[in-house]
């Protein structure tokens, strides 16, 4: 089965999300890893795969995003395609929808995997923008995924418990954490995937790139946090917690 699974490389955990005044984007200088959510995408598409498939990642980011993706191919994926041009800095949902479009549309894929959301722009929706541009059903927060004559089967996890779908392929998934454990890559996985193919496309490769359509007027961080008490637990954390909560008539 050929799958794309779409992945974004995202500033590592460690660096904290930033805003920079001045672009009025969120900062996402410094290093970048892939997704943790979409290393459930990675997984699933490889275990769905089957013996003579093929899983191939696609990704919009800068050309330092090609670390992350190799990420992917350590774990097993065959090969990576990444759009970079600076055309697509600053692009918004509509403009990175299009540009994964245009990659897909190359691949033909029966299958596009998506991870549920990605942890900086926190929208977890592209993946139905792509569904709708590419004219193909969609399902998310798939926490079980088969695919059987020619469709899919999912079951998806809701507020209220589970509701299990079909849809004809080809078609598009977000899965959910819960679907799998993703393997680490071993470190053959590692070694190997520096020789994988790594193909590097431009605007003009997707159909070129344009305005973003959405205009960010401003970003405000959060409000500093107001009075706090830290409560050391001595064996009387609860009674003071209860102390504290009925201090502020919160109780
Ligand atoms: C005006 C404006 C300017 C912006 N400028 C930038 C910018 O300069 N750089 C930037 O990175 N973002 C920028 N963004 C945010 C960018 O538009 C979003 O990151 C993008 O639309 C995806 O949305 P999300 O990150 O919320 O993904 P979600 O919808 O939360 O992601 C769902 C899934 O989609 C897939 N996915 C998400 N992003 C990508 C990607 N890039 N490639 C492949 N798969 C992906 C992953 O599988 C992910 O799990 C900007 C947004 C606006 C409104």
């Amino acid at each position: 089965m050929r799958i794309a699974v779409c992945v974004k490389a995202v500033p590592s955990a460690g660096s904290g999300a930033r805003l920079d005044s001045a672009s009025k984007r969120l900062d996402r200088s410094g290093d970048l890893g892939l997704s943790e959510y979409d290393t459930h995408a990675v997984e699933e598409a490889l275990r769905l795969r089957g013996d003579d498939g093929e899983v191939v990642v696609v990704s919009l980011g800068p050309e330092r995003a090609a670390d992350a993706l190799r990420k992917a191919l350590a774990m097993g994926a065959d090969r990576s395609v990444l759009v970079s041009d600076a055309g697509f800095e600053g692009a918004d949902l509509v403009l990175t929808a299009r540009a994964l479009v245009g990659a897909l549309e190359r691949e033909s894929p029966e299958l596009v995997l998506f991870g549920q959301q990605s942890p900086d722009g926190n929208g977890a929706c592209l993946w139905a923008a792509v569904a709708e541009k590419l004219r193909r059903p969609v399902v998310s927060q798939a926490a079980e995924l088969a695919v059987e004559g020619g469709a899919l089967r999912a079951k998806r996890q809701t507020e209220f418990g589970y509701e299990t779908l079909r849809a004809p392929l080809p078609a598009v998934v977000a899965v959910s954490e819960a679907i799998n454990e993703p393997r680490y890559p071993s470190l053959k996985g590692i070694m190997g995937a520096k020789s994988k193919p790594q193909e590097v496309l431009a605007a003009g490769d997707v159909g070129g790139a344009g305005d973003p359509v959405t205009t960010v007027l401003a970003l405000t961080p959060p409000p500093a946090r107001g009075e706090s008490r830290r409560i050391e637990d001595d064996g009387n954390a609860a009674e003071a917690i209860v102390e504290f909560l009925a201090e502020k008539r919160l109780l």
